[in-house]
């Protein structure tokens, strides 16, 4: 079998485009999306990450709000900001880009973000809410992979769902997520035994875990449906979790890296602040 291409770059600039559309809509209405993105210190992924995001806002028609703080700002300072931009009602969305310098403790900064305002999903309220099954302000790069995996037609329900890595950010909100719709969820992490008994039996692979071609075509089922979260950057570019030419000849479904979940966190996060918005319209 050699797996359909899951096209992230395509999926994503179509909703990016209708995001766009409803933002003119909204506007009318006299609501411009706000997009807060707060950046401490002067790492330079971070930097990049945060260019992408302001990007993305001004395409789309929001306001970008951008907050530099130096890299010796104390967690009282970016509290106090956090605490602005919280009654700011031009302000839909609050993004703190991580990682923090080792003076502010990330878990306190998210925690003081209006739940509300947290277009991130990471505020442990969205995270209790996602736990239940209840509305909530969904994290972007999970609410991304969901959109991938809905792209290929596939019921979830009742598959054996495997993922590899278990991070607040990915693993444990994909699980959720791929729970809330019925499929029988396995979540591998560094002490598994038996990790490959585990992934062959994955109808619904997700990879988050940051190595380089970890999952190997052997331990892909054949007709598997795989999402490579992976970023890794090597010498000859960037590569995924996954060995994709190999696991592509067994796949029927797989994404790409570059090109496959990458593109989806932006146009999610543009969608969870847009959604934010519209909840003023009365
Ligand atoms: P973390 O480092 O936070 O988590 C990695 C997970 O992989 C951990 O749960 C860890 O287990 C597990 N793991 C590590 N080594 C092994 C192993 N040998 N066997 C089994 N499990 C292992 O990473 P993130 O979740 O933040 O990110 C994962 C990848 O996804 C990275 O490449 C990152 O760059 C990428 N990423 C991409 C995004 C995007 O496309 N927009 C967004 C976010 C991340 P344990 O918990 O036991 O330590």
């Amino acid at each position: 079998m050699t797996a359909k291409i899951i096209d992230g770059k395509k999926i994503a600039a179509e909703i990016r485009a209708s995001v766009k559309r409803e933002t003119v809509l909204l506007k009318e209405k006299g609501i411009t999306p706000g997009l807060a993105v707060v950046l401490v210190g002067d790492d330079p992924a971070s930097k990049v990450y945060v260019g992408q995001k302001e990007k993305g806002c001004l395409e789309a028609g929001f306001a970008s709000f951008l907050h530099k703080l130096p890299g010796t700002a104390t967690q009282k300072e970016l509290l106090a900001l956090i605490d602005q931009l919280n009654g700011d009602g031009a302000v839909h969305g609050i993004l703190v880009q991580l990682p923090l310098p080792p003076q502010i403790d990330p878990d306190t900064i998210l925690a003081a973000i209006k739940p509300e305002k947290d277009v991130d999903g990471f505020h442990p309220v969205n995270m209790g809410r996602l736990v239940a099954g209840l509305p909530a302000s969904e994290p972007c790069t999970p609410k991304g992979i969901m959109r991938l995996l809905k792209s290929t037609g596939i019921p979830l329900a009742g598959k054996n769902a495997v993922i590899v890595g278990r991070s607040n950010i990915v693993g444990k909100p994909v699980a959720l997520m791929l729970l809330a719709e019925s499929a029988t969820v396995t979540v591998c992490h560094s002490k598994t035994e038996d990790l490959a008994g585990h992934v062959r039996r994955a109808d619904i692979l997700v990879a988050a875990v940051g190595r380089p071609r970890f999952i190997t075509a052997d331990m892909v089922k054949e007709g598997a449906v795989v999402i490579d979260v992976g970023i890794n950057r090597l010498d000859e570019g960037l590569v995924g979790d996954v060995d994709f030419g190999p696991a592509s000849e067994k796949a029927s479904w797989i994404t790409p890296v570059p090109g496959g979940v990458g593109p989806m966190t932006i146009a999610m996060l543009l969608e969870n602040t847009l959604e934010q918005a519209k909840k003023l319209v009365k």
